[in-house]
């Protein structure tokens, strides 16, 4: 097929995945009735990729970055790739967390054009019928939310739908997974939050939400509508409220292909900055405790791998688990407690209740403290100074979302541990300098698991997604932090590095998935460049 795919003039100007602006030659001008259309001079894309870094780069407000990488992305979605992928560090906080936040909280009011398919409760029975106007007909890779749990902002309707457009560009910049195979979902059940219910330019369901019966029967009607339309294809849940996250991945998992990035994928990225933290203080998984801020989906996720990881070295499930304590917005998860939710019981354990956070690190003595709350500034100075009393080199990982939820600040990390704290956090921070010294904290970020979790799905065409490849993928993470790295106290590689590191993961993962006999396409005699051979290159073709 040519490369104009049969459009001409206009129409090829206007279509973001065959157009190359600036970049197309005169030849192809001549051959597709472009000329005229476009100014005379003929750039190289190096030359349009720098074009946008100098415009992004003279913008001084995120949101404003954010919007024009949109626009871009609708326009021209080769150039779109070319450019975050050219510098990753730079570009994914920008199409993603943090600046995803903003961008949700205000979708109605910069909402520019369609992309992703909005599926609401008002078209039960339909579902089928609106997922086909989808123009693509081989879809792998769908992530959807139902806007319950945006990061830690909370309830944002149908601005949801900002997350799986910025995740599955994240799939593809990071991994390579083909954008054509990848499509945002939003299901509109209706929002609680009164500001958008208010809020003239909201683009949702004027409602509250569903609940009960007929959500869990409209979620099973979407599902079946992708099984049917898309067989191969895999389905990402994000930032679902943990009352229908938790139960949804239990319904689906053993079902179909399918994973929660906020409870498996956080929970990957955190065992892996953990497996990383333990070659900096010479330790064994076996020999930690971790105590959780925070007892949802995020904190549960967490804990059960971390709680498995250990089982796979020996340790019995249920002493794993209890080196793994929570404590919520009631207190310590212990045993007497009668308003614990299925899914957090597993996790409670023997203990006088508490409410006081840094009254539970004191009694449990645990050597990482890992902040899934949703709250800023709970990991103040009495918790920081009393796991540095405690541990040599205490893991302080605040992972919630965005910045301005963080537990605690790198600077507050690092200050109140006299420099011996091992940093991550969920949103980056600046590298700190204190009395001579300089810290580069690390991102736990999940964009280290789930973009090489969908290209090992995607290449194998695996069936089900397990616990166990996180728990691989979480090792192939660790598995790749230089001694350097651990020497300037990080414990993710470089973002820089992230396709490399990715593919990296991805044929880890893969090879864990033809070992399990869950490919569906036979073994390739070499599995890593199996995986390359698969990945997405934003190069126009010639
Ligand atoms: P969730 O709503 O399921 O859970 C939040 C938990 O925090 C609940 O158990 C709640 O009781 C508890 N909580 C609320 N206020 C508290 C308080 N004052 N003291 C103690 N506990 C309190 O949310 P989740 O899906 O678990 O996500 C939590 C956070 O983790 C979000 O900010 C999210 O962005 C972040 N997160 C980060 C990453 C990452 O960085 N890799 C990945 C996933 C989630």
């Amino acid at each position: 097929m040519a490369i104009n795919q049969g459009m001409k003039g206009y129409e090829l100007l206007h279509d973001a995945r065959l157009n190359k602006g600036t970049a197309f030659t005169e030849t192809e001008r001549r051959a597709y009735g472009l000329e005229g259309l476009l100014p005379p001079a003929v750039l190289p894309i190096e030359l349009q990729v720098a074009r946008r870094h100098d415009e992004i780069a003279n913008l001084h407000d995120d949101l404003q970055k954010y919007l024009v990488l949109s626009d871009l992305q609708a326009r021209n979605e080769t150039l779109y790739y070319a450019v975050l992928m050219s510098d990753p560090a730079t570009y994914m906080p920008l199409v993603y967390t943090p600046t995803v936040g903003e961008a949700c909280q205000k979708f109605g009011h910069i909402f520019r054009g369609p992309r992703g398919i909005y599926l609401p409760i008002t078209a039960r029975g339909r579902l089928k019928e609106l997922l086909s106007n989808w123009p693509e007909k081989d879809v792998r890779f769908i992530v959807v939310t139902d806007g319950e749990r945006i990061l830690g902002l909370g309830d944002l309707g149908a601005g949801g739908m900002g997350i799986p457009i910025g995740k599955l560009a994240l799939y593809t910049a990071c991994s390579g997974v083909p954008p054509r195979l990848c499509l945002p979902v939003v299901l509109d059940v209706g929002t609680n939050n009164h500001n958008l219910l208010e809020d003239p330019l909201y683009l949702g369901l004027r409602q509250h939400r569903v609940r009960g019966g007929e959500y869990f029967g409209f979620v099973d009607e979407f599902v079946e509508a992708v099984q049917a339309l898309y067989p191969k294809c895999c389905i990402q849940w994000e930032d679902f409220a943990n009352i229908n996250a938790v139960p949804i991945l239990a319904r689906y998992r053993g079902k179909i292909c399918t994973f929660n990035d906020d409870i498996q994928g956080t929970a990957g990225v955190a065992l892996a900055g953990i497996l990383a933290a333990l070659r900096i203080s010479k330790s064994k998984l076996a020999e930690q405790r971790f105590l959780f801020l925070g007892g949802g989906s995020a904190a549960t996720g967490i804990a059960q791998l971390i709680s498995q990881s250990m089982a796979l070295e020996g340790m019995n499930i249920g002493e794993a688990r209890s080196r793994n304590a929570l404590f919520d917005i009631n207190g310590l998860l212990v045993k007497a407690r009668t308003d614990l939710a299925e899914f957090q019981k597993p996790f409670a354990i023997e203990h006088v209740p508490t409410t006081s956070f840094a009254e539970a690190v004191r009694a449990l003595r645990p050597t990482g403290i890992i902040g899934v709350s949703t709250v800023p500034k709970l990991f103040n100075q009495q918790v920081i100074e009393a796991m540095a009393e405690i541990n040599e080199r205490p893991m302080i990982f605040p992972f919630s979302n965005p910045t301005s939820r963080s537990e605690c600040t790198a600077e507050e990390a690092y200050r109140w541990s006299d420099g011996r704290a091992i940093f991550a956090s969920g949103s980056p921070f600046p590298p700190v300098n204190i009395g001579g010294r300089r810290f580069v904290p690390g991102q736990g970020n999940n964009v280290y698991i789930f973009p090489a979790m969908g290209m090992a799905v995607l290449a194998t065409e695996a069936t089900r997604v397990t616990d166990e490849m996180f728990i691989v993928a979480a090792k192939a993470v660790a598995q790749q932090v230089t001694e350097e790295h651990l020497a300037a106290g990080l414990i993710y590689p470089p973002q820089s590095q992230i396709l490399k590191a990715s593919l990296h993961v991805a044929g880890c993962v893969a090879t864990y998935i033809f070992d399990k006999g869950l490919a569906r396409v036979p073994l390739p005699t070499d599995i890593g460049a199996f995986i390359r051979a698969r990945a997405y290159h934003p190069v126009y073709s010639e």
